[in-house]
């Protein structure tokens, strides 16, 4: 008999409730637990898999296979071109002998179908599948209104969510036993392109020494301090958390464990963190939920009638970073150049793009998933949605964000602008959220470009373009 835990988005071995239950079985059995990976690189691009993303992803499969080697469990990687192919593999790779596998459920609708498909050719060939739960720290379906329905606005789900959570306590799964005297890890290489993210550590021990410090140290100033994108004052922890290096449940006993019992107050201290992890919840659970956000269809399905423009040349100055926008700019910049945007950065520019330039939510959502480093469906779609107004719980469509007042307010002397815009380096503060008029005056040669649009202008043509809604 072969018990087989599959790791997809789940790489880590501290709460990890179906490589638990594996490891259980496979003591029960009397038999070693083996591991699988399997790389699907044309699926990978299709899903936009940009290279620093796969270089954090490659180097965690790496150390999660060194991991795993300490504790007497090998694991194999496997490789094939497409999503559609990983039936065949693993029907190929377990063989003729009597199997288990073990794998915890994926929720956008591309890891949904090709599990159902794996399922139904495995069980056919005689091979149990055994599926859990790990992505949320209540599955989506348990978080309903009094009819049964998904919430549709953040805060009753939020409520709802805190109560629950709150009675039934976090339960995090069992350490999984070591399965022998530990084995050698060899490197394993796919072809994909890759991008240096050397910067952000791997090890399962690393990522959760983050979180620790971050829960000790900063979780309580965070209310004051997280939208103030020249400070490292957010936790960082989202590349982990989309690849499963450490769970949602972590992030909560961790909290507990710092702070007492979960704060259920606004203002109470851990608040404001612990409701960052709530809307993450919620977005799990909308797309879990609501097939049709795996689709890239807006969440109001009114909205898909917008008449959004198609400007192939506004889009790319907004990609580089040359709007003359500064604090778009610099954002633009840093994501481009580290993969990372702060979330104050991230709600601004994905304004910009829709609000300003009136260019499909869409086409930024694609973008963001190439650069990030922590690119990932259920966030990124529910970010952009919420910033183009049309998702659940959505911005009002009639509430733009000036990209000026909100550089004046968050980065008020400039900070974070100069760090990426180097050519507005001694631009003194009064002037660097709207520089050109002090170039000007002092006839600066500059190569910082003029606003695209006006902010006033493009407000209007928004105003107007959601008005033209039928209904
Ligand atoms: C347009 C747009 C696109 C986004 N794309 C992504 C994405 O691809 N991947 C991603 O993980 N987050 C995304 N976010 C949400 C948010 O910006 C990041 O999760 C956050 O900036 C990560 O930094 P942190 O780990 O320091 O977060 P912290 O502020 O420390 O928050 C802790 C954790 O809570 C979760 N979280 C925080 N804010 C949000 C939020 N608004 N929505 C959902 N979860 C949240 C993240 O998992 C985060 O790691 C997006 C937001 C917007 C507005």
């Amino acid at each position: 008999m072969r018990i087989v835990f599959w790791f997809r988005h789940d790489l880590r071995i501290h709460d990890n409730p179906g490589l638990a239950a594996a490891t259980k079985a496979a003591i029960q059995a009397g038999v070693v637990l083996e591991a699988v990976y399997v790389a699907t690189p044309q699926t990978w691009q299709r899903h936009q898999l940009g290279p620093r993303r796969a270089d954090l992803l490659l180097r965690r499969v790496n150390a999660l296979g060194a991991e795993l080697a300490a504790r007497g469990i090998a694991l194999h990687c496997l490789s094939v071109p497409r999503f559609a192919d990983v039936p065949a593999a693993l029907q190929q790779w377990l063989g003729l002998a009597p199997a288990a596998l073990y794998a915890n459920r994926e929720l956008p609708l591309d890891e949904m179908r090709r599990d159902a498909t794996v399922s139904a050719r495995l069980t056919q060939q005689g091979i149990e599948c055994h599926w859990f739960d790990e992505r949320c720290v209540l599955p989506p379906g348990q978080v309903l209104t009094a009819n049964g329905d998904m919430f549709k606005v953040f805060t009753p789900f939020s409520r709802a969510w805190l109560k629950q959570v709150l009675a039934q306590g976090v339960q995090v799964a069992p350490l999984p036993a070591p399965q022998g005297a530990p084995l050698s890890w060899s490197e394993w290489r796919c072809d994909y392109p890759r991008l240096d993210s050397e910067s952000w550590p791997v090890t399962e021990k690393a990522v959760r020494q983050q979180l620790w410090d971050f829960v000790r140290y900063q979780a309580v100033a965070y209310a004051e301090l997280r939208d103030v994108p020249s400070l490292a004052a957010t936790s960082r922890l989202s590349p982990y958390l989309a690849l499963g290096v450490i769970s949602i449940r972590q992030c909560l006993l961790a909290l507990m464990e710092a702070l007492g019992p979960l704060p259920a107050e606004k203002g109470a201290p851990g608040f404001a963190w612990l409701n960052e992890l709530i809307w993450r919840e919620f977005y799990q659970h909308l797309l879990a939920l609501e097939p049709r956000l795996s689709r890239g269809q807006p969440f109001k399905p009114e909205m898909a009638a917008l008449a959004w423009r198609q400007d192939d040349a506004q889009f790319a100055l907004w990609c580089q970073g040359r709007t003359g926008y500064p604090i778009v700019d610099a954002a633009m910049r840093c994501l481009n150049q580290t993969g990372w945007m702060h979330n104050r950065l991230r709600m601004i520019v994905a304004s910009f793009l829709t609000k300003d330039l009136q260019l499909p939510w869409w086409w930024g959502e694609r973008y963001f998933m190439q650069q990030l480093i922590d690119g990932e469906l259920a966030a990124n779609n529910g970010g952009w949605q919420w910033s183009a107004g049309t998702g659940a719980d959505a911005a009002p469509w009639f509430r733009i964000f000036n990209p000026t007042t909100q550089s004046q307010k968050f980065d008020p002397d400039g900070t974070f602008i100069r760090r990426y815009l180097p050519e507005l380096a001694d631009v003194p503060a009064s002037d660097i959220h709207a520089p050109h008029r002090w170039l000007q005056l002092r006839g600066r040669q500059c190569d910082y470009p003029a606003p695209m649009v006006e902010h006033a202008v493009a407000r209007e043509l928004t105003l107007a373009m959601f008005r033209a809604l039928p209904g």
